[in-house]
């Protein structure tokens, strides 16, 4: 009798202790997403989001201008500082919590692999380099390690602070402009949308990180347009 009561105790202490890790492990997981609300890596204009080219944009684009500092936007230490051609002058962050964030296109790189980094430490200045046309950063955030497939990406505007209290608050240069999507019609060119929103056609190229100067009917494109 004595035996049968011992293990129906042991079974229940395995039982209250599996029940309770999982909640455990449920709960920190659920905790560390809530919590995360990271300052933007730069003051800048969304310019693309996560998901975009049928599904092949692993990350946001950020434009704004060339040689502005791009901020980590969380303690961490650089596991690679390097050029590729396409991701250009590219640094990938791993934070403590295990997550990655990697910033790219830099014109510049200031850090370099294995050095440990605070939270808002300058990492890189703006550019244009790799495949992108247009100054911006393109920023990816992984919840675990970065990989070739990328299949750990995440929706960075899921731990970025609101844009638009960035954008209002802390970018004066572009304050008194608004993001506006256009419809591509029969017979427009980069050339013709330039000359109609008083922009460059470098600067439609690079909001848009578009590959080359084609663009298609019904496509949308978006237009940094100075406020009236
Ligand atoms: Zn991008």
């Amino acid at each position: 009798m004595k035996k049968v009561l011992m293990l129906f105790l042991g079974t229940l202490f395995v039982l209250s202790y599996m029940a309770n890790s999982d909640i455990v492990s449920a709960k920190s997981s659920t905790k560390v997403k809530e919590e995360i609300k990271w300052d933007w890596p730069v003051e800048g204009m969304l310019t693309d989001h996560f998901g975009t080219r049928e599904g092949s944009h692993f990350g946001v684009d950020i434009a704004a201008e060339k040689g502005k500092e791009i901020r980590v936007v969380e303690k961490g230490t650089i596991t690679k500082s390097y050029y590729s051609d396409s991701y250009g002058n590219v640094i990938f962050v791993k934070h403590p919590n295990g997550m990655e964030t990697l910033y790219a296109h830099m014109s510049e790189r200031l850090a370099e692999e294995g050095e440990k980094v605070d939270k808002g430490s300058i990492i890189g200045l703006i550019g244009n380099t790799g495949k992108s046309r247009g100054d911006h950063l393109h920023f990816e955030v992984h919840m675990d390690e970065w990989n070739i497939n990328k299949t750990n990406a995440v929706d960075p505007l899921a731990y970025l602070t609101d844009q638009q209290k960035a954008v209002n608050v802390n970018t004066p240069h572009i304050e008194n402009k608004e993001k506006v999507a256009i419809t591509i019609a029969q017979g427009d060119t980069l050339w013709s949308i330039s000359q109609k929103y008083d922009v460059s056609v470098d600067e439609l190229i690079g909001w848009n990180d578009l590959d080359s100067n084609l663009i298609i009917v019904g496509q949308t494109l978006y237009v940094l347009k100075q406020k009236i």
